[in-house]
């Protein structure tokens, strides 16, 4: 079967990524458009008692619940904020799973679009140092 043959090598890799933004996810063999990735693990908590957190791994599913992702063993979490994405979330029955938007090469960094709001509190104060927008300086 084709999948047991996709799941013999593990999608992807923790390494360091550009200057500037720490570690990233990255793919250990070329991914193809559409396909699964890696889902986001964490505490479900309340989205309102998630602004009182200090942690910056929150990945809301909606106005009433929050993933609180900061557990280590959430691999999703060292997933880079990228201005051009090339993989997506998709919420489904309470599950974060993450989807190839394009065709992915080995050894390309996995990012998303982490949203207006926490690139205007978190990102847009320190400069963003993704790919795209260092081109673009
Ligand atoms: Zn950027």
């Amino acid at each position: 079967m084709r999948d047991i043959q996709r799941k013999s090598k593990v999608k992807f890799c923790v390494k360091r990524s550009n200057k500037g933004m720490g570690l990233g996810l990255f793919a250990n063999k070329p991914i193809l458009d559409g396909e699964f990735i890696i889902e986001y693990t964490g505490e479900l908590i309340s989205t309102e008692g998630a602004d009182s957190l200090s942690t910056k791994y929150l990945f809301a599913i909606d106005e009433n619940y929050t993933f609180d992702g900061s557990d280590r063993k959430n691999i999703a979490r060292y997933i880079n904020h990228l201005c051009t994405p090339n993989i997506e979330a998709q919420i489904e029955a309470g599950e974060i799973k993450f989807f190839a938007l394009q065709n992915i090469k080995e050894g390309e960094e996995f990012g998303y679009d982490y949203g207006k709001e926490y690139f205007k509190q978190f990102i847009k104060p320190r400069g963003c140092k993704c790919p795209s927008c260092r081109l673009g300086n």
